[in-house]
């Protein structure tokens, strides 16, 4: 990829958006469409379908049928191996195509978009294809005269709804594995990043996807994302976004079949950096990206920043500097740090938090405010704020934005107490040269992840999620499998 090859592609025409329903575009039912903004200059890029009840309906019968067809479902696991990892490589082979519209769509920068979008959900791929045709059943380990198999089966029809920030990413953790077990799905991107997932129904069907197995309906949360939650004949969702839509779903679920629901939602994740970490411009450096990439829109970001009191001023000192150098613009120049914010509303919501920090008495240090008004896009200075204490609403509030909250702590256990002071739980990082520190420090944040002597980082192999209202049920890895397969015991007597 270079910045020649983007220019070719950042111009154009999108042309307008249909529903990919039964392997083929058609027109929603409800009539309705939506504008899609580009948040590089607010402009109207093209529009996208916005799917009512009847549209939804439509989405999950295809996808009920071809589940009972069987010709995905009951084809061997090798079969759905070969059509995913062609899959895959399709992806890979429009992979700048795919991240200059997601970019145009949803404003992230496209030095991390490139390889965070694309190449990573025909990683995805890649790896659920790998791994179906090695998961085996079991045999109970019971008296000798019956036989207890325990067979793992696919669900029927999953629904996805997955937020703006990674679409391709975060869509790709769920539908991947998903299919990979035998599963037809239905898939709804929010509103805001829509472009890219529709794409991928597309490639989808040319990997050879038999129809109705992977269908893609946009539209508005309430209507759209509704309509999926309350179907009666979608058998589980998967979820990633807001702790308050989260909690719909539940609702949907209980008013509707019961389905599952599998939640991943936000986080307000501390940075804790002891006075021994191993190198504190290192640390700074990281810190910083940990939370400014992507206009803080991560759902892992450290956006609360501990420090230890004895280095504390030395390391604001250097985080500021760091953070100053950070290039906010067009996010489809590669020299740009961190892009747009997704849309004029996440820009004014991560204002609203500034000034609610302001109020609360915190100190603005640096940013703070909206910048490159003049181009008409949504960008944001990357802001921190220091002397945040927890009862301050920036200190429990997620923001998803490029805000930071600084804190001091003096030993461990008050840092134990301030990162634990939050009802999330997503990730988290400690820096520290002493072994122990580390490990007990490990063990005493609550967090899905509690990274060491590093921020962010991962790969498909480990799972991803939260504790305590970070959801629960867990993306990437092979426990993804457990989200979207039923187990089923035959026991068979041999008497
Ligand atoms: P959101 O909850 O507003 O929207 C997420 C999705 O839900 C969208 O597709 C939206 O259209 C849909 N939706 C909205 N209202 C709905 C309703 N009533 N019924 C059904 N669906 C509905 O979240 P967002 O603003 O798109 O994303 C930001 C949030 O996602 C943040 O809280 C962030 O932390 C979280 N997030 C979490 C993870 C993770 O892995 N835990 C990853 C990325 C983002």
């Amino acid at each position: 990829m270079n910045q020649a090859e983007i220019d070719a592609l950042r111009g154009r025409p999108v042309a307008p958006q249909g529903l990919f329903i039964a392997g083929a575009w058609t027109e929603p039912l409800s009539g309705g469409h939506l504008d899609v903004l580009s948040p590089i200059d607010g402009t109207v890029l093209t529009t996208i379908a916005d799917a009512g009840p009847e549209d939804v309906d439509r989405a999950v019968r295809a996808a009920r049928i071809a589940f009972k067809r069987g010709s995905w479902s009951r084809m061997a696991p090798a079969g759905r191996k070969k059509v995913l990892l062609k899959l895959a490589d399709l992806i890979e082979a429009h992979a700048l195509e795919l991240a200059v519209l997601g970019v145009r769509d949803n404003g992230t920068e496209i030095s991390m978009a490139y390889k965070a979008e694309p190449l990573s959900a025909a990683g995805t791929f890649r790896y659920y294809a790998e791994a179906i045709d090695k998961v085996y059943g079991e045999i109970a380990p019971t008296q000798a005269d019956v036989l207890g198999l325990i067979h793992r089966e696919p669900l029927g029809v999953v629904a996805a709804i997955v937020p703006w920030n990674f679409p391709m990413m975060i869509g790709a953790w769920k539908v991947a594995p998903a299919l990979a077990a035998g599963n037809s799905v239905v898939l709804k991107p929010a509103e805001v990043a829509s472009l890219t997932l529709l794409r991928l129904g597309e490639l989808a069907a040319e990997a050879g996807l038999p129809e109705g197995v992977f269908n893609v309906v946009t539209g508005r949360g309430s209507v759209t994302g509704e309509a999926l939650g309350l179907h009666m004949d979608v058998d589980a969702i998967a979820f990633t976004g807001s702790g308050g839509v989260g909690r719909r779903l539940l609702e949907y679920s209980a008013r509707s079949n019961l389905k599952r629901v599998h939640l991943e939602l936000g986080g307000k994740s501390p940075n804790i950096v002891f006075a021994d970490a191993p190198d504190l411009d290192q640390a700074a450096k990281i810190s910083a990206f940990g939370i400014f990439r992507n206009s803080g829109q991560v759902c892992v970001a450290g956006s609360r920043l501990l420090v230890q009191a004895s280095v504390y001023d030395r390391f604001i000192e250097r985080l500021v500097a760091v953070t100053r150098g950070m290039r906010v613009g067009d996010p489809l120049d590669l020299a740009s740090d961190a892009g747009a914010v997704s849309s004029a509303e996440q820009l004014a919501k991560n204002l609203g938090h500034v000034r609610a920090a302001e109020e609360d008495g915190a100190r603005l240090v640096t940013g703070g405010k909206r910048v490159r008004e003049e181009t008409g896009g949504y960008y944001m200075a990357p802001t921190i704020f220091d002397e945040v204490t927890p009862a301050m609403r920036l200190a429990r509030e997620e923001v998803f934005g490029p805000v930071l909250a600084v804190s001091r702590f003096e030993d461990e256990a008050e840092a134990v107490r301030l990162a634990n002071a939050t009802v999330y739980g997503l990730a988290s990082a400690v820096w520290t040269t002493n072994l122990a520190t580390a490990h007990r420090m490990v063990r005493a944040v609550r967090a899905g992840v509690v990274h060491v002597n590093t921020y962010g980082g991962a790969d498909i192999t480990v799972p991803l999620g939260g504790f305590g209202q970070s959801g629960f049920g867990r993306d990437k890895s092979l426990h993804a499998f457990d989200k979207y397969t039923d187990l089923k015991t035959a026991w068979i007597s041999l008497g």
